[in-house]
């Protein structure tokens, strides 16, 4: 495929997708259509990458579906002025659509050969504003903490308190909960010292891993 044919597969992934399953967002919809979702996918699978499914990744992880990529990103309520962590990594997809909303993106994964081979191509398609961390991201971020926002990209049991307490006033925690399968995605905003859940969609993530079940790889 040429990038030409690239690029119209992801305006029809956004039109038939993202639109319609009522995702409105003017920069999140533009986002989608920038960034080159091939590139991110396993050498081989560039004909499906605008599928609309998660895809397989290295290390037995996966690349989240279109939909849930942009559902998740329009959940943040992302501003261009914004300071946002992502958990999770994995192929660097859902990071470049923040890198093309926001300042600045902090980005952690656990597994090293994810978080290097994102960051190397994330450096080749230009995206400077992100940091990286190899650590378990359900620690968060502390040093570089209050974020406006905090996506987390896999499944967690329940809410890891140290990414509340890292939400600047106003900001969105944007996470799915549930079992190990399938989860509900909430998105979770801070007023003052109150949190206010909203669901947002039912979903299914890889687990999230906390450190205490072992060291990755
Ligand atoms: N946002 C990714 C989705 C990756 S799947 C994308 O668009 O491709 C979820 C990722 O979370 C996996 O790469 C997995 O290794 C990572 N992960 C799981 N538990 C984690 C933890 N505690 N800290 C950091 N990363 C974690």
């Amino acid at each position: 495929m040429s990038e030409d044919e690239f690029a119209a597969a992801r305006r029809d992934m956004v039109e038939t997708q993202i639109k319609q399953r009522g995702v409105t967002d003017p920069r999140v919809l533009e986002a989608m259509e920038r960034v080159p979702r091939h590139r991110f996918v396993v050498a081989g699978h560039e004909r499906h990458a605008h599928d609309d499914t998660a895809l397989p990744l290295e290390a037995g992880q996966s690349i989240s579906q279109p939909y849930i990529v942009a559902a998740m990103t329009e959940a943040l309520e992302p501003k261009p002025s914004d300071r946002i962590l992502e958990v999770g990594t994995g192929s660097g997809y859902q990071t470049a659509v923040l890198a093309e909303i926001v300042d600045k993106v902090y980005t952690i994964e656990r597994i090293a050969v994810l978080s290097r081979t994102a960051r190397q191509l994330l450096d080749d398609l230009g995206y400077t504003d992100i940091e990286y961390r190899v650590a378990d991201g359900a620690q968060g971020w502390p040093e570089e903490a209050p974020f406006d926002g905090i996506l987390v990209t896999a499944g967690a049991e329940r809410l890891p308190e140290r990414l509340l307490e890292q939400l600047s006033d106003g900001g969105c925690l944007v996470i799915p909960i549930g079992g190990r399968i399938d989860q509900d995605l909430y998105q979770i905003r801070r007023s003052g010292s109150r949190f206010e859940d909203r669901f947002i969609t039912r979903c299914r993530f890889v687990p999230l891993v906390e450190e205490r079940e072992g060291p990755a790889e």
